[in-house]
């Protein structure tokens, strides 16, 4: 497959780094604007290319975070988008995680029995405290006391409770800058750049 790299402040004029000095005007936390952007970014040259379907690096640990996270806040449209295959929908391109049911350290491990090189660095933005950073080792020591609770919950999740979520009826619109799929006006990328580069056009 063709290697595809979006350069950010070349097509769209600003950077993740830029966004940073804006964040409290965003209102959003770093790792809410990069996923923002991302599924931006992803969805467009997915449509541009006419592909099928998106495939995402997401693993089972992950999945179990962001499971917990929706439960707890009660975001059950965002829990109905955390399946393994998610259909296409108003301009939204069908999505698909392979590895969702493989843990980070099974990847990892099997990438290093097969000498598959990946990058070892994380991201210079994650936390490295607050409520994800607990989550996240919560569901490790439940892990570690109980192996196989993280595949346990997040397939009870996927087969017994997502599909009893009634889809949002919110109408689907098309943002007045990009003709992208949004809820609003104008999309959550549009309003992103509008505040850091003071133009969309
Ligand atoms: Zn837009």
């Amino acid at each position: 497959m063709e290697y595809i790299i979006c350069d950010l402040k070349k097509d769209y004029g600003f950077s993740l780094d830029d966004v940073i000095k804006y964040s409290r005007r965003v209102g959003r936390p770093i790792c809410s604007i990069c996923g923002v952007i991302k599924r931006y970014v992803m969805n467009k040259i997915a449509l541009d290319l006419g592909v099928d379907a998106i495939a995402t690096g997401h693993n089972l640990d992950d999945l179990a975070q962001f499971i917990f996270s929706a439960l707890f806040g009660g975001r059950a449209d965002e829990l109905r988008k955390l399946t393994l295959y998610t259909p296409s929908e108003s301009g939204f391109v069908a999505r698909i995680k392979p590895l969702g049911m493989l843990s980070g350290y099974e990847i990892t491990l099997y990438a290093d029995i097969e000498g598959i090189e990946y990058v070892k660095v994380t991201c210079p933005y994650a936390p490295t405290s607050g409520f994800r950073v607990a989550i996240a080792r919560v569901l490790d020591e439940l892990e570690k006391e109980h192996p196989g609770f993280k595949r346990y919950f997040v397939s009870n999740i996927i087969r017994n409770i997502i599909p009893r979520i009634t889809p949002s009826t919110e109408e689907m619109k098309r943002c007045k800058y990009c003709g992208m799929p949004t809820s609003t006006d104008v999309c959550a990328f549009c309003r992103l750049r509008k505040i850091v580069v003071g133009d969309v056009n």
